[in-house]
């Protein structure tokens, strides 16, 4: 069967145009978006994704500023910059980069972002709107999922979705975002028994388990759509969760590793921070 890329790169791109041409409309209101991001500790990825987000932001008109704790930060610590950041008036949205050094509760760090500042709404009163579905800020990888899908018009209206994970950043999001938009999905686990056989009747399939090639062709319908969210440094190269040259030819859609959600989730925290932005001064 021959596949169509699903290509987060070009995707993106187009996105940004219209995110530009508004950002620059601000700024000429004199409203300068601005986000704030939080590092914790000495990751090399981490510094990496930071780096670049703060560059995409800049090429868009985004301002950014760093905020960078050493890896034995106290959770009092970065409370205590995270509250200062939530009373600062110049400051739109927060970014805590995950993940935090092993001692530091991740969610507790998160839920000192004030809600109206939490640009990837990973704080539970946004995590708690999406499950009732009331607006709000929506998680920036599972909404990158949502525009790629959309900007191929592929409906998930009435299809059968697996989602492979239920972490609280993409799989569990995902999972409300694919049922309110009329699909009906199955969540598999690390407690799952034989993944592979719900995987299989799958129309659209994504995988957010961080596992390399942990899906292989007998997982995958013919026929399905796959995204791929997976992202591990392997062998010094970026791998997902799919098996790509054995999934490939079944699929009628697949995304690229790179260069399919990784470009859409950053073009997600674009346009989150120009929400908030938006929504502060109005
Ligand atoms: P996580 O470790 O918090 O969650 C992983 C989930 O996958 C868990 O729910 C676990 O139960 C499930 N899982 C793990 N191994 C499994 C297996 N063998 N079978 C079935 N289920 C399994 O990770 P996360 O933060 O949700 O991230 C998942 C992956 O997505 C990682 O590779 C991460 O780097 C990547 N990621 C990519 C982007 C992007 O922009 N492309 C953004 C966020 C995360």
């Amino acid at each position: 069967m021959m596949h169509t890329l699903l290509d987060g790169i070009t995707t993106a791109k187009q996105r940004r145009q219209d995110l530009t041409q508004n950002i620059r409309a601000l700024r000429t209101k004199n409203i300068f978006p601005h986000l704030a991001v939080v590092r914790v500790g000495d990751d090399p990825a981490s510094q990496a994704y930071v780096t670049i987000k703060q560059k995409i932001c800049a090429t868009v008109g985004i301002d950014t500023t760093l905020h960078e704790l050493p890896k034995e930060a106290s959770e009092d610590e970065i409370h205590t910059l995270i509250e200062a950041l939530n009373n600062n008036p110049e400051v739109d949205g927060i970014l805590l980069q995950l993940p935090l050094p092993g001692h530091l509760n991740a969610r507790q760090c998160l839920n000192c972002i004030a809600p109206e500042k939490d640009v990837d709404g990973l704080t539970d009163i946004h995590a708690q709107n999406l499950a009732k579905g009331t607006p709000g800020v929506i998680p920036c990888t599972p909404l990158g999922c949502m525009n790629l899908l959309r900007a191929y018009n592929l409906s998930v209206r009435g299809q059968t979705v697996a989602i492979i994970g239920r972490s609280p950043l993409v799989g569990t999001p995902l999972r409300y975002l694919m049922e309110q938009a009329g699909a009906t999905v199955n969540v598999i686990h690390t407690r799952t028994c034989n993944p592979h056989l719900i995987a299989r009747h799958a129309d659209i399939l994504i995988s957010a388990a961080g596992v390399p090639h942990l899906v292989t062709d007998f997982w995958v319908k013919n026929g399905a759509i796959v995204l791929d969210v997976g992202i591990t440094r392997h062998n010094n190269r970026l791998v997902g969760d799919v098996d790509f040259e054995k999934v490939a030819p079944k699929t009628s859609y697949i995304t690229p590793v790179p260069g399919g959600i990784g470009p859409m989730t950053v073009q997600s925290l674009l346009e989150n921070t120009l929400k908030l932005s938006k929504m502060r001064n109005n």
